[in-house]
């Protein structure tokens, strides 16, 4: 034989060594596991099966490309494991099932044909059925020396079979846990942070949304904790049946919350009122859901509700689009924090479908996007509260700052200008005969003149240079740093440009009150604001459109 011919044997025969008994797991040399392809499946629809039987049977075939997830399933599905163990000491292992949701999960050891073992557990029976107290199913296995067995498990469920099985040592099994345990943490304390965070503020600003959006997180994290198995380990341990109904009753909630707090914080009912209207419908399909999961079995409630996620995160989407596109300052962040999510659903789907690798980040993704959304959208409710700030601080007609906040700034230019020396001026604008515009054009039309008037006032200062609205057709103006003189001519300024930038609407004049601290003593702000008041009556009285300045001459 040819060195080459010997060579290519030899690769071939260790190519093969893997599938040298094919199906069969040698236990002395797990590690860490995946059974995809080394299990054997068998579909039981009509669930008549027990152990003997599944124990004679010849009908058990390797799972198709390895593939072990099968939606919802109304068969019982066996799967066989054979184990063999060479090794002149017994091995102990453990044999994980990844989904936690499986209904009812038997698992019997055989050695020689006899049952040597038999556990039954499953998320329908109390959570002390299971052997090793945790999230998912864990069973220990142990495997005699020089010696084959066999494991039988019969998994029977209302919702997804999604059979996800591993074998592992304890060492790695152990330390895997580890670092889930510090994930799930991570996550779940990120929900709980959320919480205690928005209630505090609820509290603080009584803003509707904040209270709704309450409710919707609380639901989604109970929801996952659910899914993830935690909430049966650690809420309700000795309720099964709570335990199955728990997830449609958070399911639904988090659709009827997630709903209501879309409408509430979008404004959905002046925003798009007919589509609210259809948003309406969805809520009460949500309360139906939510009360069909008291009375009806798990799988025929499931797929319903399944249809109403579609249709509500579908409309959650819509609506926050229409928000975008109708200029709604709050839907940015909100389609910001659901383009995040949608995007880890779509990282999530495409490692379902073999598009991405199979990874921590591509199997979390749906989880991490959740709690992510959630924190995006405290990001749109804080801008919320700073939104409100700002309302309670700007007139609602001109834009410009309000009496209030000039009131503060008269108060601390008054201060600045007593400790560092530099002057300052107040302005008070009246418009002339502005009640005629009203009376001859109607308010609308004299709204619009209050619009303009304050456009060309804010555009002509700027800077340290403010105007505020100060009341009716009064507006304030606060000059500090500028002597005398210079806001003599600013005064002017403002007179012309107004009177300039209005002229396309109706003849607009101002007239104006000025003080500066340079040409009097003033002990207190609310005497400078008085003398250029008095002023202002004196350009009144002067014949108007003219600026007049304290002391008059
Ligand atoms: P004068 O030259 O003496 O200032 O005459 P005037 O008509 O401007 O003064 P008056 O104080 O008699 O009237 C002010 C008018 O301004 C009366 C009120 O209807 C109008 N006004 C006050 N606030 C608003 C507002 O927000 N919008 C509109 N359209 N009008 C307003
Ligand atoms: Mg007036
Ligand atoms: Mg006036």
């Amino acid at each position: 034989m040819s060195l080459r011919a010997w060579l290519v044997c030899v690769l071939l025969w260790a190519g093969c060594l893997p599938h040298a008994w094919a199906g069969v797991v040698d236990a002395s040399r797990v590690g860490e596991l995946s059974l995809g392809r080394d299990l054997q499946l068998l579909e039981d629809p009509d669930g008549t099966l027990d152990i003997a039987a599944a124990m004679r049977s010849r009908d058990f075939v390797p799972a198709v490309d390895g593939r072990t997830n099968f939606g919802f399933s109304a068969s019982t599905w066996w799967v066989r494991i054979d184990l063999e163990n060479p090794s002149p000491r017994p091995v102990s292992l453990v044999l994980q099932q990844d989904y936690p949701l499986i209904d009812e999960l038997d698992l019997w050891q055989v050695q020689d044909g006899r049952v040597v073992g038999h556990e039954a557990t499953g998320d329908r029976r109390p959570f002390a059925s299971r052997p090793i107290r945790s999230r998912d199913f864990l069973f220990p296995v142990t495997v005699p020396a020089e010696s084959r067995s066999q494991l039988f498990l019969r998994m029977r469920s209302d919702g997804s079979m999604n059979i996800g099985l591993t074998l592992q040592h304890t060492v790695p099994l152990l330390e895997s846990h580890e670092t889930r345990q510090l994930a799930f943490g991570l996550y779940f304390g990120g929900f709980f942070v959320l919480i205690v965070y928005n209630i505090f503020i609820f509290l603080a600003v009584r803003d509707r949304p904040f209270f709704y959006y309450l409710l919707y997180v609380t639901s989604y994290g109970l929801y996952f904790a659910i899914i993830d198995g935690l909430a049966f380990q650690f809420f309700w341990p000795n309720h099964p049946d709570w335990g199955n109904t728990s997830l449609l009753v958070m399911l639904s909630l988090t659709l009827l919350f997630g709903m209501h707090f879309t409408r509430s914080f979008l404004g959905t009912p002046r925003l798009t009122p007919r589509l609210d209207k259809v948003a309406f419908g969805l809520e009460i399909l949500s309360v139906v859901a939510f009360v069909a999961a008291f009375g009806f079995s798990y799988n025929h409630v499931i797929i319903p509700i399944s249809y109403l996620t579609i249709a509500i995160t579908a409309m959650i989407i819509t609506m926050g689009i229409i928000g975008l596109l109708r200029g709604v300052v709050a839907a940015r962040y909100f389609m910001i924090a659901w383009g995040v999510l949608l995007s880890a659903v779509l990282v999530f789907m495409a490692k379902s479908f073999g598009w991405l690798p199979h990874n921590a980040f591509t199997q979390n993704a749906f989880q991490m996007g959740s709690l992510l959304e959630m924190v995006l959208l405290s990001l749109a409710l804080a801008h919320r509260v700073r939104e409100i700030n700002r309302q309670s601080r700007t007139d609602a007609l001109t834009q410009l700052p309000n009496r209030r906040i000039f009131d503060q700034a008269l108060e601390r230019e008054f201060v600045r200008h007593g400790q560092r020396g530099e002057p300052l001026t107040v302005l008070v604008v009246d418009i002339d005969h502005f009640k005629q515009v009203n009376d001859v054009h109607g308010h609308a039309f004299g709204d619009k003149v209050l619009r303009r008037v304050a456009k060309a006032l804010a555009d002509a200062l700027g800077g340290r240079r403010m105007a505020f609205r100060y009341g009716g057709e009064e507006f304030a103006i606060l000059l500090p740093g500028e002597s005398g003189a210079q806001a003599r001519e600013i005064a002017e300024t403002l007179r012309r440009v107004v009177q300039e930038q209005t002229a396309a609407l109706a003849t607009i004049t101002i007239s104006v009150g000025g003080a500066c601290t340079e040409d009097a003593d003033f002990d207190h702000p609310n005497a400078l604001f008085g003398a250029a008041d008095h002023s202002l009556y004196a350009a009144k009285r002067g014949g108007r459109n003219r600026v007049v300045f304290h002391p008059a001459a």
